[in-house]
């Protein structure tokens, strides 16, 4: 066994015995259910914790993460934890955080096949090709990428408003708003892009959805 395969091991004891210091109940508690008012959509790379960055202990946040914190409409996975965050946890909250230096918005940018991923990163060129005018207009490479990420979480968040779940939940009146953010990698801030949706009015006429 590796030293890190151990490490983790061992990390796990001490993090439960640290845990029931504060309560001996701790995992009892936890074990009784979960009531997290926020949904998390981030991406996978290892530098973004969701948990630890806004400082949320268990049971405070449901996690969804793959790669570019991409909301793909015909994602089962994505579908199935957002309805149920939003129909059964009513979570008041979906927060779309993208980070700066994202591996999946670079490669969308550049012209490199890396394998099978490829189709799933054409769902970020196509937020390209929409965006093309502001992005090819900016000459720095590093400020054209910067500005893609973030372009990445208004499209994301756009997606999520889009969706017959997060729709009908406002329909019914249900209190949830999704907000876009994006993480510093090398400062550890993250910071509210403003894109926050709260109704159907704030999308387009077409995608707007009767019940
Ligand atoms: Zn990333």
């Amino acid at each position: 066994m590796s030293e890190f395969y151990k490490k983790i091991l061992e990390n796990n004891k001490k993090w439960v015995e640290e845990k029931l210091q504060i309560s001996p109940d701790y995992f009892n508690n936890l074990a009784e259910g979960q009531n997290p008012p926020l949904l998390w959509i981030g991406c996978s790379d290892s530098r973004v914790p969701a948990n630890e960055i806004i400082g949320a202990e268990p049971g405070e946040v449901f996690v969804h993460r793959n790669i570019a914190n991409m909301v793909v409409h015909s994602d089962m996975n994505m579908l199935s934890v957002l309805d149920y965050a939003v129909n059964v946890l009513k979570v008041k909250h979906v927060i779309v955080c993208g980070h700066y230096g994202c591996g999946g918005v670079k490669a969308a940018m550049g012209n490199s096949s890396i394998g099978i991923i490829d189709n799933w990163i054409r769902h970020i060129k196509n937020e390209y090709r929409l965006h093309q005018e502001e992005l090819n207009a900016i000459k720095d490479d590093n400020e054209r990428f910067n500005r893609f990420v973030e372009i990445n979480v208004y499209e994301q968040v756009f997606n999520l408003a889009k969706t017959s779940i997060v729709q009908s939940a406002w329909n019914a009146g249900q209190e949830l708003g999704i907000h876009g953010w994006v993480y510093g990698l090398n400062s550890g801030y993250v910071t509210d892009l403003g894109y926050n949706l709260n109704s159907n009015d704030d999308l387009d006429a077409v995608y707007q959805m009767e019940f």
